[in-house]
């Protein structure tokens, strides 16, 4: 039987001035919260770690079982960071979220912090989108209004403040300890880990940082409960998520499916490929997640089956690609992203971001040498794991992967520019 969509974060996404809080109670919003303060904050926890909700920010950490991991109470704050600097390649989930239903992530929040005994929480929101900014401070402006945030939450005694951060527009921020020096006021660049946030966060205070979706997930799971959760999805990747396709696809958007659909089935509901063209390649999850090609479109996208297949889930950001794209020219302009972006900590990422980008732009000019490949090859095998935080890693994905897969077109760039084999006009992309 063909998957369907599931749509629970996105479900008012069409209604009128979705984004406001009348909008959001119309729908049966704040219902989570209103179970939640009649429920002990450890079987909050426990609901969530049922459910078996895993990070949606990436890595699918499971969310309950991070929660779980801050030491018993001593007196001191604990926080609750929410990762809003969405800003991986492709990615683009939590910004629409974020826009068109703030509330499910101000809900999720307060629940979050009730769970933990937090009462300061941050949102971090990636500084570029000055839009967003300005919704979530209009939407916690509201939540604070109506009781949901504030002294002695719906006469619950239990007390939030919930602060919004808009940082400068750096990649590396949101990398969880690089966002959490930018909070505290300095440089952004990642703590060696561990300890992990969880015991050693902000300002040295146990501290939970968890993506948007992943928050904003909660409320549900906290209404309905973790087995209807459970329900979707597949055994180890239960629930739903946000798909975002994007490309050369007939209708690209958000589609919210459980985890485990395929991308063929996907395609189906957007509309398939560009009319008169047909799949060369794509990611299962932004760009730093090895590229998949046709062969992979019946590849249920869970955690499992994507790794299995030589990739990871990640952001669940889909860039198709047609045919009329250069390979080389796709994966050289997210290799000039990962130098730019490059926060210059450690030297496989610094110089080896720097490296690659070079050896990718002389073939895409068709001016490769015959030893490049292997070059690339080399290079990405000692940034890879040898690097500080995940960045590095992340570039040596689409390198590596699409070499494994379409290695004629890199041969191709020692005699012949990308601009020959695919003029840029054919294709929209790049
Ligand atoms: P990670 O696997 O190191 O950690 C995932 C989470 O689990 C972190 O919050 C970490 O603190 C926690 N964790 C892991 N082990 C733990 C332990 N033993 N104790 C306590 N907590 C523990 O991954 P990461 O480096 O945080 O993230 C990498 C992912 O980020 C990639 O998979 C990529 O898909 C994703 N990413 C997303 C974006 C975006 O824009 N959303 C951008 C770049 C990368």
């Amino acid at each position: 039987m063909a998957t369907t969509l599931t749509p629970v974060l996105s479900a008012g996404w069409d209604t009128d001035r979705s984004w406001t809080l009348a909008a959001y109670e119309a729908s049966g919003g704040y219902a989570g919260l209103r179970k939640a303060l009649t429920m002990a904050p450890a079987d909050i926890v426990t609901t969530v770690k049922d459910s078996g909700l895993r990070g949606r920010g990436g890595a699918g950490f499971p969310t309950g079982m991070k929660w779980s991991f801050l030491p018993a109470p001593d007196g001191g704050p604990r926080y609750l960071v929410v990762n809003a600097d969405e800003s991986e390649p492709g990615t683009c989930k939590d910004i629409p979220l974020m826009m068109a239903s703030p509330q499910h992530l101000i809900e999720g929040v307060a629940i979050t912090s009730f769970a933990i005994g937090c009462h300061h929480a941050f949102i971090y929101l990636r500084g570029e989108v000055v839009h967003v900014y300005r919704r979530l401070l209009r939407a916690v402006e509201e939540a604070y209004a109506a009781g949901y945030l504030g002294k002695n939450i719906l006469g619950s005694g239990y007390d939030l403040e919930v602060t919004v951060h808009a940082g400068a527009g750096a990649y590396i921020c949101g990398e969880e300890t690089a966002l959490l020096d930018s909070l505290e006021g300095l440089r952004g660049q990642p703590r060696l880990k561990p300890p992990f946030p969880a015991v050693a966060g902000l300002y040295a205070r146990p501290t939970v940082v968890n993506n948007v979706e992943s928050i904003a997930s909660v409320p549900s799971i906290v209404k309905n409960g973790s087995d209807w959760f459970k329900q979707m999805g597949t055994e180890r990747s239960a629930g739903f998520g946000l798909f975002s396709l994007s490309g050369h696809v007939t209708r690209p958007g958000q589609y919210e499916a459980p985890l485990g659909i395929t991308l063929r089935e996907l395609l189906d509901m957007a509309g398939g490929i560009r009319e008169g063209h047909e799949l060369k390649f794509w990611t299962p999850g932004g760009s730093s997640t090895p590229i998949f090609t046709a062969e992979h479109l019946d590849v249920p996208l869970d955690y499992e089956s994507v790794g299995a297949a030589g990739s990871m889930l990640g952001t669940r950001a889909l860039q198709i690609f047609d045919e009329t794209t250069s390979v080389v020219r796709a994966v050289s302009r997210w290799i000039q992203f990962y130098k730019h972006e490059s926060c210059g900590k450690c030297t496989p990422c610094r110089e080896g971001t720097f490296w690659l980008a070079q050896v990718l732009a002389r073939l895409e000019r068709g001016q490769g040498t015959s030893d490049d490949i292997d070059l690339l090859l080399d290079l990405c095998d000692n940034i890879l794991g040898r690097a500080f935080c995940a960045l590095g890693d992340g570039a040596t994905s689409p390198v590596t992967s699409a070499i494994k897969y379409f290695r004629d077109e890199f041969e191709a760039g020692t005699h012949t520019p990308a601009d020959v084999l695919f003029p840029p006009e054919r294709s929209s992309l790049f």
